[in-house]
């Protein structure tokens, strides 16, 4: 028998529809996978030669637990340099991914019974590291009219004595919104009067920004103390196989991530962990040209989606996925059988349109289905307008 933690988990909605569409290409069918959340592009050849170098130095061996002290230094300068964030080399925990950071942080304050703030829509990871710790996912929902952010007012009114800890992401993961500083200021005045409750800004999208800038809610010196800032070099370098992610936080909440992160994996992978100085010691406007090509994509899927009756799109100004509402076309029957949601809906698309995407039920929103855009042009057009295709035939 398995234990009640596992059966309380989910598979993620992301890696099982990228698993669903692997196999499926596997199998012949012409499968355009938009459901991964990955850079389409390779790592740049500076950072794969940073690792090369690396293992000839045998750099090969056990490493401290919270990762390379240059490494450490390296995130350290990054955050001053990108964010104005002043974090010390003990105040940083390297992990395998910025999944690994936030099951870490989530394991290391969270109490059975404690409830967890998540602003919908959300990246699927945070609710189920949540109830794994036992702790009670509080949904606080924003919807495309409000270009799905929610507002100060909306997180007052859902904390309670029990509330242990808020979770988001800016750049968001679906929804690909971005709160300006403004807005995290007020959100900050918030946790202010609420000196017990910890903030995790998921921020592993910042260099993802069309419009606007990035802003980091641990700016705000009032609640520097209560902020865990979560990032990576997934999506900024393209190094999502790397697995590399880390966090700048209060001693006290780095050290308590150390302590499971040493019982749990240890200090992650040597190499990457050598690539990955390269990486963040470097302008990160190296990076410009994958953030001019995401940013032509999102404005060629826009204008190809809003051209289908009835989808409902906003413009994200960052990350790579849209979260259109396509809520118009439940109800509607295909082979005798109802489309009664996006899970439906997605499902249909993957058999009937050949086009992997990722039912916004997954994200905490039942109107919406995500795509990555990060895909090439041409595969993106054969995508929508498949899709146009299969929903138009719908009735
Ligand atoms: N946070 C968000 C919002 C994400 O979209 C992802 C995955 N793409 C992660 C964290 C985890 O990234 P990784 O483990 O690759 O660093
Ligand atoms: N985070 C990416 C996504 O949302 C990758 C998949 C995952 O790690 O769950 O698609």
């Amino acid at each position: 028998m398995l234990s009640d933690r596992i059966e309380r988990l989910t598979e993620s909605a992301t890696i099982a529809m990228a698993k669903k569409a692997r196999q499926l290409k596997s199998e012949g069918k012409d499968i355009i996978s938009l459901s991964l959340g990955e850079p389409d592009f390779d790592t740049p050849d500076f950072i794969k030669s940073a690792a090369k170098e690396g293992i000839d130095q045998n750099y090969t061996r056990y490493m401290p637990v919270n990762g390379y002290d240059d490494l450490r230094e390296a995130i350290s300068n990054k955050f001053k340099r990108d964010n104005g964030l002043e974090y010390s080399k003990d105040q940083i925990v390297v992990s395998t991914g910025a999944k690994q950071s936030i099951a870490n942080l989530v394991m290391s304050v969270v109490n059975p019974g404690d409830e967890v703030i998540i602003p919908t829509p959300f990246w699927v990871s945070y609710v189920d590291v949540v109830k794994f710790a036992e702790g009670i996912p509080v949904f606080v929902e924003s919807t495309i009219e409000t270009d799905f952010k929610i507002s100060a007012e909306q997180l007052e009114a859902a904390i309670t004595d029990k509330t242990k800890l808020m979770m988001f992401s800016s750049p968001c993961n679906p929804s690909g919104s971005v709160y300006s500083k403004e807005e995290l200021g007020k959100i900050a005045k918030v946790l202010e009067k609420h000196p017990n409750i910890i903030a995790m800004s998921d921020e592993i999208y910042e260099h993802i920004v069309f419009e606007g800038k990035h802003a980091s809610l641990a700016q705000f010196d009032s609640i520097k103390d209560q902020v865990v800032t979560v990032n990576g070099v997934s999506k900024a370098f393209a190094m999502t196989g790397w697995r590399i992610g880390y966090i700048g936080a209060p001693t006290w909440i780095a050290s308590a991530c150390t302590k499971v992160q040493g019982q749990f994996t240890s200090g992650t992978s040597s190499v990457s962990q050598r690539a990955a100085i390269a990486a963040l010691n470097t302008d990160p406007e190296c990076t410009s040209q994958m953030r001019e090509a995401f940013h032509k994509r999102r404005d060629l899927v826009i204008g190809l989606l809003k051209e289908i009756p009835g989808v409902k799109v906003n413009t994200p100004p960052g990350a790579f996925y849209l979260f259109p509402d396509v809520s118009h076309y439940f109800g509607k029957q295909h082979n005798g059988k109802t489309i009664s949601g996006p899970s439906d809906l997605s499902e249909f698309l993957l058999s009937e349109a050949f086009v992997a995407v990722v039912s916004g039920e997954a994200f905490g929103d039942p109107n919406c289905i995500r795509f990555s855009y990060a895909a090439d042009e041409k595969e993106l057009i054969k995508a929508v307008s498949r899709i146009k295709e299969a929903l138009t035939a719908l009735n």
